[in-house]
This record gives C-alpha cells, sequence and structure tokens, in this order.
C-alpha cells in the first residue's frame, strides 16, 4: 500500500470499523490529515479525494503550504509546540490549534486573532503520561486553565488533545485516553466536546474511549524522512 489514494481507503475504513464496534454514531470521528514535512502536492492529492482537514506542527513550513494551496478550501489545524513569538501568525492563518498549555499562549492567541474571523477553536494540550519531557498541562491543572481559557473573548475552548507515550499494547493504549476523558467529563462543561485523541499507531484505541479527532500523518501520507 504505497499510493495515498489507496491508504487514505484504508484509515477511512479503520475509523468507520472503530465507531461501529465502540457502538458510536457514524461520523462521529474527524479525521485530520497531518502533512509535516510533506509536500503540497500530497495535500492537493488528498483535498482532490475530498479530505478537507489538515494539520501541521511546524509554522514556517505550514505557512509555506498555506500560500501554495492559497486556491483549496482548506481548514488549517495547528498541532505543533507554540514559542509565544510565534502566536500571531498562528491566531492568523489557522481555524484551530490543539497544542495551547499554558494560560500566556492562550492569551496571546485571543488577543491577536484577528477581528474579521470568527473564534479560533483551542484544545488543551494535556500530559497523560506524565513524561517531564512532553509539552501539555498536567492533568491536576487542567481544570484551572480551563476556566481561564473559557473567558477569553477570541478564542472557543473546544477540548484536551494528548500524545501518549507510544506504546504498542492496546489495552495499555486505551488506559490515558480512559483517565483525561473522565477527567474532562467532571468538569461538566458541555461546549467541551472535541478529544483530539490517536495517531496511526493508536486510532483504534483512541475512538474507544472517546476521540473526536484522530490525527494521522504516517498511515496517509507513508513515513516521514524526518521529523
Ligand atoms: C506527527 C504527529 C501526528 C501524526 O503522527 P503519525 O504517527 O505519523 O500518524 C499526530 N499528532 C501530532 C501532534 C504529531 O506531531
Amino acid at each position: 500500500m504505497n499510493d495515498i489514494a489507496e491508504r487514505f481507503q484504508h484509515v477511512r475504513s479503520q475509523i468507520r470499523h472503530a465507531v461501529s464496534i465502540a457502538g458510536r454514531p457514524r461520523g462521529s470521528v474527524q479525521l485530520l490529515a497531518v502533512s509535516k514535512t510533506k509536500p503540497a502536492g500530497d495535500i492537493a492529492t488528498l483535498y482532490r479525494l475530498g479530505q478537507r482537514h489538515f494539520a501541521e506542527n511546524y509554522l514556517q513550513e505550514a505557512l509555506g503550504k498555506q500560500r501554495q494551496l492559497s486556491a483549496f478550501n482548506i481548514t488549517w489545524h495547528f498541532i505543533g509546540p507554540i514559542q509565544s513569538n510565534k502566536t500571531k501568525p498562528i491566531a492568523t492563518h489557522f481555524a484551530w490549534v490543539h497544542s495551547v498549555d499554558r494560560l500566556k499562549i492562550a492569551q496571546r492567541l485571543s488577543e491577536q486573532r484577528p477581528a474579521h474571523l470568527p473564534p479560533l477553536n483551542i484544545c488543551l494540550q494535556v500530559n497523560i503520561s506524565a513524561e517531564d519531557s512532553k509539552s501539555g498541562v498536567s492533568l491536576e491543572d487542567l481544570p484551572a486553565l480551563v476556566e481561564e481559557v473559557r473567558m477569553l473573548p477570541n478564542l472557543r475552548l473546544r477540548g484536551v488533545m494528548a500524545i501518549p507515550e507510544a506504546e504498542s499494547n492496546y489495552a495499555k493504549q486505551r488506559q490515558p485516553y480512559r483517565r483525561l476523558c473522565q477527567a474532562v467529563k467532571e468538569l461538566n462543561r458541555p461546549e467541551l466536546d472535541s478529544y483530539s485523541f490517536g495517531m496511526s499507531g493508536d486510532l483504534k484505541a483512541a475512538i474507544m474511549e472517546g476521540a473526536t479527532m484522530v490525527r494521522i500523518g504516517t498511515a496517509l501520507f507513508g513515513e516521514r524522512q524526518y521529523d
């Protein structure tokens, strides 16, 4: 399987299958195509097959592809680490940001969101594997951050994003997502309707635990040469 069209069909059928065995409604999981390091031509190929949501990690690279693809009606998601001096272009050129993990970044995104655009959709990145090296707010600090971010005028807080430690065991893949989903439900904020969970290696576990958006790179575009 080395062509984008075949991979796309395969990923979509994996999603449909997981949604069905999870007993969840059809269409309740959205596919985000993670196109980092891949050329604009690959994005165009997938777009022509019907894909509309694309996610990028590196700002300069993303802006370049956005310029090349400006004729396409793409919804762009930013999923990479955010430095505070990069918030303005992120607030300007994306519809969703999944990697907000501190108030200062959220405040800057809100201040810098252009007035003519709708509120910027935000997921808070949560560190559920408790690894020091990974970014993300701790589960413990999540409720306070939710309360602060939801008050910012030009943002729309939608939910959470997580990147658990890589794990090949299916049951173990599910655990961190279950814990985070439970923690979010306990906040009793029905507007938090988005769970950005799951990558190529744990898509099924993520969907079983409530993912509403899966972020898929390798399984769609093939292995990356660099990261
Ligand atoms: C690269 C990346 C992905 C996609 O990973 P694959 O394993 O290639 O599917 C998803 N989410 C984030 C945050 C990433 O950086």
